[in-house]
């Protein structure tokens, strides 16, 4: 009997009928990106929030079945952009629709078709990309549901898209809407092993879950003005220590972030301390520092310094 060797023992063979591929996630900020994701790979991968504009990078999160593995790209929401920051933003959401096999255009289901949704729409006809459009927060306003599914509808016929109704947050239809997504994708191999369910370090999980409380506990115009930089992780036996900066622009935005007799920081670390917690599996000790960089959104070198580049496809 031969044994067969396996180089790369953590990437299995794909059996014949086996289906994969890259599926991008387009829409407005705020339709709930992110939160599919999330919801599709059974874990928090990407930060959600009510605050528009939450997701920056790029995120991958890995989907593995018997029959298919989906790799899932997370956009920043495609907008206007205002500043130098945004326009990186929109930037990279568009060079990711040229790089992979399949688009879901999300939209939220609760309002109808507006007019940022027209724009993503005749920007994804202008290019190749195969198209499912999803219509998620159905779990929003059922009373007004026929008119707004019309208006949805209407626009998947016209450029022959397929659609499929659901809701991230409740978890509902999302078995017929990865059913889809397999059904769209060619034969293909695991591109990843099957128990990775993200591409990204642990290190930028962290600094996202740190930035996701800054999202949750403070207001409007802090959390774009704010970077985090994970400086030091010391892996212990007992315990694993993280020091991480938060970069702000202004002193008035530090107050904030620190609050009264560093009351706020307090509550953004307990809370983020949890979080990564779940994330390795361990216990953590987080120690967190307040830095201002005046105009970080404003300058490449320092978006750079602080993860944020031109992503080339
Ligand atoms: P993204 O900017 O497109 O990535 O949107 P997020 O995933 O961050 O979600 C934005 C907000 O919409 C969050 O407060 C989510 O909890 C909420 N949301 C996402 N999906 C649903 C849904 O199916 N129903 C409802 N009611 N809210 C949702
Ligand atoms: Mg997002």
């Amino acid at each position: 009997m031969t044994q067969d060797f396996d180089l790369n023992p953590t990437i299995p063979v794909a059996p014949a009928d086996f289906r994969s591929g890259f599926v991008a996630l387009i829409g407005r900020p705020n339709v709930g990106k992110s939160t599919l994701m999330n919801q599709l790979i059974g874990q928090k991968v990407a930060i959600t929030s009510p605050v528009a504009q939450t997701t920056r990078n790029r995120l991958r999160g890995i989907l593995s079945t018997d029959q298919a593995q989906i790799i899932f790209v997370d956009t920043p929401g495609i907008h206007k952009p205002h500043h130098e920051l945004g326009k990186i933003l929109v930037k990279n959401a568009r060079s990711t629709v040229g790089a992979v096999d399949l688009v879901v255009f999300i939209v939220d289901g609760a309002v109808p078709l507006g007019k940022g949704d027209q724009f993503i729409a005749d920007f994804l006809v202008k290019t190749e990309a195969k198209v499912i459009l999803g219509v998620n927060k159905i779990d929003q306003r059922p009373d007004k549901r026929p008119e707004i599914f019309a208006s949805y509808q209407a626009l998947a016929t016209q450029n022959h898209w397929q659609l499929q109704e659901f809701s991230a947050l409740a978890g509902d239809r999302l078995p017929e809407l990865q059913d889809k997504l397999i059904q769209a994708l060619d034969p293909g191999p695991y591109y990843y092993p099957p128990d990775l369910i993200t591409d990204q370090p642990e290190r930028f999980i962290m600094a996202e879950l740190i930035r996701e409380q800054i999202l949750l506990h403070t207001r409007q115009e802090i959390p774009h003005s704010v970077a985090i930089a994970i400086e030091q992780v010391n892996e212990g036996e007992e315990i694993t220590e993280v020091r991480a900066a938060i970069n702000v622009e202004r002193n008035s935005q530090k107050g904030i972030i620190i609050g009264k007799k560093g009351a706020m920081l307090k509550t953004i670390g307990t809370a983020a301390r949890q979080q990564i917690q779940k994330l390795i599996a361990g216990k953590v000790y987080l120690e967190l520092f307040v830095k201002v960089q005046p105009k970080w959104r404003q300058s490449r070198t320092r978006l750079a310094e602080l993860g944020y580049r031109l992503e080339d496809n």
